[in-house]
């Protein structure tokens, strides 16, 4: 059951020292209470009321691991129903389904559309995460087959091994002996030996259901068995079912605590018709899903779906932030060009893009304004006169450059004046005010 503040409170030691950051004990109970701090930050808090507020306190939604290695992915650790309350933590895995039934040059084709899936965007490393190996054929060797092809030519992609056969579970499952796959089929019929499997083999154990009263009563089962990691599918498939089951599911662990439905869901998104499965896994990625299942790699539904997930699972109260420092683009020379913008991703991406776009090598000092674009910057004194010219000066870019001359965006025209009185022997010129004037801009200084 999920603690109140007060209750909270009564186990903290009451000695206001804001060691923790908050200004009191009850302060900080009620952040624990509404899931916005971590117990870890009171340094005083006794051994039994940790017992019982880590309990409390877990995530509703159970954090699992998927995979080992460079490419296991995140899984649940979820703490609201809504990203504007706080955040969603683990962006949903996207998988591509590979039924044992293809032929091991069609299986081969699919595994190198999965590895060569990545994309960069605002400075993210964007791909299909996992494969999911389907038993289309209800054959185990078959299944087996298959899952040796895929170990063996993407040994580091998380996989999900995907039968209601005990004997081909097991036997796929032990081609992945400590990777961290997802045995999913578990259900009312062979709940037990599924759960002997996984446990065995340390993997993850998918239960399927056709209704979220068996899905709760599985996985309750599943637990008593000695299984703590689970994925669950509800059985929806529909759009509207995916939406409902998935929303009753959060809420119930969210809200109630209900640690039945404390899992990572799963969606099968799967249709024949691509645009229809875009739409599908969209519904999945805006409402909770951990794990979408898809038939097909097409580099636009690849993008989309990328998009959407990395824009959801992007923090609110944090804006996209690229590194403090002077960036090349081109090949600038000693007397290139160097301007300065703030760190705000979005900014850097746009100013580098026209500056790539003038053709004209350049640097680009970009400043750490938490993230702010320049005007809010600006207007929130981050980014000013004073602190423009110490970071010019502490970046050593003096060594880089022969010139002493610094563009400055046209929005902050009225900081040139201030910054050459601070920033000695500089010459500050006032660029464009939107970043599309770049390439006129700089072109015209070349020519
Ligand atoms: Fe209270 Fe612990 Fe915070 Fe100190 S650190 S104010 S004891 S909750």
């Amino acid at each position: 059951m999920a603690l109140s503040g007060v209750e909270i409170f009564k186990l903290l030691p009451k000695t206001n020292c804001k060691k923790c950051g908050h200004p009191t004990c009850l302060a900080f109970a009620m952040k624990l209470a509404q899931r916005q701090a971590t117990l870890d930050l009171c340094p005083d808090v006794s051994e039994d009321a940790k017992k019982i507020l880590g309990e409390a306190s877990a995530p509703p939604v159970r954090p699992i691991t998927f995979g080992t290695g460079d490419k296991a992915v995140k899984m649940g650790e979820e703490t609201v129903l809504f990203r504007h309350d706080k955040k969603f933590v683990n962006p949903c895995v996207l998988a591509i389904e590979i039924k044992d039934t293809l032929s091991e040059s069609d299986i081969t084709k699919k595994i190198e559309e999965v590895l060569s899936s990545e994309l960069d965007r605002v400075g993210q490393k964007l791909r299909v995460d996992a494969i999911a190996l389907t038993n289309a054929s209800g054959d185990k060797g078959k299944f087996e087959a298959a899952a040796k092809i895929i170990s063996s030519k993407a040994p580091n992609v998380p996989v999900i091994l995907s039968t209601t056969d005990t004997a081909s579970a097991e036997a796929a499952v032990k081609i992945f002996t400590g990777k961290r796959p997802i045995v999913f089929g578990a259900n009312s019929g062979n709940a037990e030996a599924m759960a002997n499997i996984a446990k065995a083999e340390k993997a993850i154990l998918g239960v399927t259901a056709n209704s979220l009263d068996e899905l709760s009563a599985l996985t309750e089962k599943i637990k008593s068995l000695g299984v703590e990691d689970m994925v669950i599918d509800s059985g929806a498939k529909k759009a509207k079912d995916i939406i409902g089951n998935n929303t009753l599911i959060r809420r119930a662990a969210i809200k109630k605590n209900f640690k039945a439905l404390g899992y990572p869901v799963i969606n099968f998104a799967q249709r024949d018709d691509s645009l229809h499965e875009a739409l599908i896994a969209a519904v999945g990625i805006a409402k909770y899903a951990s794990i979408i299942v898809l038939s097909s790699i097409e580099k636009w539904k690849n993008l989309a779906l990328f998009t959407l997930r990395q824009n959801i699972y992007t923090d609110p109260q944090v804006p996209m932030q690229v590194e403090q420092k002077i960036y090349k683009l081109g090949e600038p020379t000693q007397e290139s060009p160097l301007m300065i913008t703030t760190n705000f991703s979005l900014t850097y991406f746009i100013v580098s893009g026209e500056i790539e776009n003038s053709k004209v090598p350049s640097r680009l000092a970009v400043m750490d304004c938490e993230g702010l674009s320049v005007l809010t910057a600006w207007a929130a004194g981050k980014f000013t006169a004073s602190k423009i010219a110490a970071f010019i000066k502490e970046s050593g870019i003096e060594n880089e450059v022969k010139h002493r001359e610094l563009i400055i965006p046209g929005y902050v025209a009225i900081l040139s004046g201030s910054i050459e009185e601070k920033l000695e022997g500089w010459k500050i010129t006032v660029g464009p005010r939107e970043a599309n004037g770049l390439p006129a801009f700089l072109k015209g200084r070349a020519a």
